[in-house]
């Protein structure tokens, strides 16, 4: 039932199944459970089973299998897939059909998994619920009647409820590590850099990045070794090698400094997360890490300034949504009768609520004041991390102040849902590589994830912590 990318290897080569029959078996169960999850948005059985057929051959003639054989994965719908019907989770791009394929997507198929389809997500990645999708919310596999987290939350949906043994999501401010903490899976943001975004339709690009989810730290370690590297066509990308993280990630972690920010733990954080994560932070303890108190005194700002830079950056990435180059044209009267309706209809409310907001705080007049206000405590908060690890090793935090919430219970208050993003941004802003893992459960079993933040390019440090905590029994908390 609970498929790892061990097991696929392991029975692909002893013979017990056939990756064809192992991407019919993952089809079988979407479609028995997505009428109710909503999580896949588009699947793409042809590409799946000619992959699947490779890897079979490569079986049949006893040739070496790459590191994801036959591994069935999904794939947010803010990353490009050729031919695959590509939404962002909205209506203006309801047609669209990549011309090519994302660097990390064409890297995954090159090692062998098979892409199943295209997971839900809020409309191009805004949001903390998936209730921003305009092809309707997600369930919560692991909390029935809740929220999955967001904007990934159909690749967390789909991974957490067996439909994928991994997916890939993005985040911005969260968006990987939020709806894996609110699922009860790991799931993590590699270093700004790490990643190509390559193909990744953009959000905020200072901030945008491509990671994985998946049921073990063994399995996260696994697929980022396959989607990391140097990528000639994101320039961003690092030249940093990329290590082989599943062998690092097994390394002990006794003598580690982890430090502990007081600005984390204070009012508007559940009572029941902070009993979890104070469990989770004894366990480390247990396992001979040391904990150390740091000061992050400029972590009151993050909300806010990920707001302003985020906003101002999606606004001028969704100035191509034109009805002219992408995706929907609504008719209107003149041309910028054509734009207006077209992006009238086409983008839902918080979208549009963020181009405004990003367009005035980059306007004249006001973009001192804001935008590269901004940008300087941007810095402030970078600093802020890079003093803490001269004294530290990693940072704990929780994932999210609340266990999942119900569906509808904060759509009404864009405030209120983007608090739930206050210990994420952080690091977004930082460019830090952080993970989320499962911290126990609340009574009625919602899910809680506790944060691992390292230093830039320390995913290494970040994989090996998580790992020994999931290991220790970090999940049954
Ligand atoms: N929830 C945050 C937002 O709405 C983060 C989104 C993300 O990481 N893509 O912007």
């Amino acid at each position: 039932m609970n498929w790892t990318i061990d097991g696929v290897r392991d029975s692909l080569a002893g013979k017990k199944i056939s990756a064809r029959e192992l991407t019919a078996e993952f089809y079988k169960r979407i479609e028995a459970r997505n009428p109710e999850l909503n999580a896949f948005l588009a699947l793409s059985p042809e590409r799946a089973y000619a992959q699947a057929e490779r890897v079979d051959a490569l079986v049949a003639a006893g040739k070496p299998l790459p590191p994801l054989a036959g591994v069935p994965i999904a794939i947010k719908d803010v990353i490009s897939t050729r031919g695959v019907r590509t939404t962002c989770g909205s209506k203006i791009l309801g047609t669209y059909m990549p011309p090519y394929d994302a660097t990390a997507v064409e890297k995954l198929e090159a090692a062998g998994a098979v892409l199943l389809g295209k997971t839900n997500c809020d409309e191009f990645a805004m949001g903390s619920s998936n209730e921003n999708s305009a092809y309707g919310p997600v369930g919560n596999p692991a909390a029935p009647g809740c929220v999955p987290g967001g904007s990934s939350g159909g690749s967390a949906a789909a991974v957490a409820a067996g439909l994928a043994v991994a997916a890939l999501g993005t985040d911005t401010g969260g968006s990987i590590r939020q709806p894996g903490s609110f699922c009860g899976i790991p799931a993590m943001m590699g270093s700004y850099g790490r990643v190509s975004r390559y193909g990744l339709i953009a959000f905020a690009s200072s901030l945008d990045r491509i990671g994985p989810f998946a049921t073990s730290v063994r399995d996260i370690a696994a697929v980022l070794r396959v989607i990391a590297g140097r990528d000639p066509r994101d320039s961003t990308s690092t030249t940093d090698p990329v290590p082989d993280y599943t062998a690092e990630a097994a390394k002990p972690v006794k003598g580690l400094r982890l430090g502990i920010p007081k600005e984390y733990f204070g009012a508007g954080m559940d009572f029941g997360v902070r009993q979890k994560i104070a469990a989770g932070i004894a366990l480390f303890q247990s396992l001979g890490c040391e904990l150390v108190e740091v000061a992050m005194p400029h972590t009151d700002y993050a909300i806010a300034t990920y707001y302003i830079i985020a906003t101002a950056e999606a606004s001028s990435n969704l100035a191509r949504y034109d009805g002219v180059r992408f995706g929907l044209r609504v008719n209107g009267d003149s041309l910028v009768g054509m734009y207006r309706k077209t992006r009238g209809t086409g983008f839902g409310a918080e979208v549009k609520r963020r181009i405004v907001l990003g367009t005035y705080v980059l306007s004249a007049g006001y973009y001192d004041a804001y935008y590269l206000k901004g940008q300087k405590v941007r810095t402030l908060i970078a600093q802020d991390f890079q003093k803490a690890f001269t004294q530290v090793d990693a940072i704990l935090t929780p994932t999210s102040p609340v266990p999942p919430f119900k569906l509808g219970e904060r759509t009404a208050d864009p405030l209120q849902m983007y608090l739930a993003d206050i210990y994420t941004v952080t690091g977004s802003l930082a460019g830090l590589p952080g993970i989320s893992v499962p911290c126990g459960k609340l009574s009625g079993g919602l899910p809680v994830g506790l944060q691992i933040f390292a230093p830039a390019f320390a995913e290494v440090r970040a994989l090996q912590l998580a790992q020994a905590f999931e290991l220790a029994g970090g999940a049954n908390l």
